[in-house]
């Protein structure tokens, strides 16, 4: 599922491509047929992404609302549109540029207060400006869970998938199962900082590079990842292969449902929880 980054980037793209622009709906597909007759024609004012949420805002006050899921995907051009390939839900376009969307897992028209509904239920975005870390801290210090899931709660934390928090937590040090209770404010502080900046580099160049200078392929004469996700990483889909710092092998296991990765002696249990014990 593409994390927030890559939903953040779409939304600087669309507006690109229709900011201030009439636009013209259809759904060749069928599926979404009623609300591109409803949006057609309108005015596209301004795009905006939360966590893993498109906004599109047109003149009127109708918000087009997508979430791509794990199939969803955009593809865009210039001039004419072509003639619809496969299912597509949703076309724009203007008479420079065309935007089309298959396989959403959601694709609809909201109202102001549907969106006001939409923000409400979601957790801080680390890509927002003004996002404010003292609300998931709010939760994640009273929980039991563990962070690995906490993190990927988009009530809690919104836009951040498997690779950013499974990197965020060995880049602190901190088993995925260390529970939310054991986690420091300074702690906190330094993970959301972290995010901010990994999520921030993201959006700048479209892949997820978790590794600090020094442990980049050239820095240490290895080969780089090969994987469809690219960047380079410290654990994530790395199980049995050597740690990048201390050479042991990567972990995983199932957790809440996912693929957790960590190095076993990287990431131990913090102090604290341990003194519990
Ligand atoms: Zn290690």
């Amino acid at each position: 599922m593409p994390e927030g980054h890559t939903v953040h980037r779409l939304a600087a793209r669309h507006q690109e491509l229709f900011g201030g622009e009439k636009v013209l709906a259809s759904s060749p597909q069928g599926r979404f047929a009623e609300g591109a007759a409803l949006l057609s024609g309108s005015v596209l004012d301004s795009t905006e992404a939360y966590g893993k949420h498109l906004l599109h805002h047109y003149d009127g006050g109708q918000a087009l609302h997508v979430h791509l899921g794990l199939y969803g995907k955009f593809a865009d051009g210039d001039g004419e549109p072509p003639a619809p390939v496969g299912q597509v839900r949703l076309r724009l376009h203007t008479d420079l540029h065309w935007l089309d969307l298959r396989g959403p897992a959601a694709c609809e028209l909201l109202s102001p207060p549907e969106v006001d509904a939409l923000r409400a239920r979601l957790g801080a975005d680390p890509l927002r400006a003004g996002a404010d870390p003292d609300a998931p801290y709010a939760r994640i210090r009273r929980s039991p869970t563990a962070l690995f899931a906490l993190l990927l709660d988009q009530s809690i934390v919104a836009g951040t998938g498997l690779i950013f928090v499974t990197e965020a937590l060995f880049r602190a040090g901190l088993p995925p199962t260390t529970p939310g209770r054991d986690l420091t404010p300074d702690g906190w502080r330094k993970i959301w900082a972290d995010l901010v900046r990994l999520m921030t580099a993201a959006v700048d160049t479209g892949r997820i590079d978790t590794v600090h200078p020094q442990h980049l392929p050239e820095a240490m004469g290895r080969p780089p990842r090969v994987d469809r996700h690219g960047g380079e990483v410290y654990v994530y889909r790395r199980a049995g292969l050597p740690c990048h710092l201390c050479g042991s092998a990567v972990l995983r296991a199932d957790q809440a449902g996912r693929n957790s990765y960590w190095c076993p002696r990287c990431q131990r249990a913090p102090r604290r929880s341990r003194a519990k014990r």
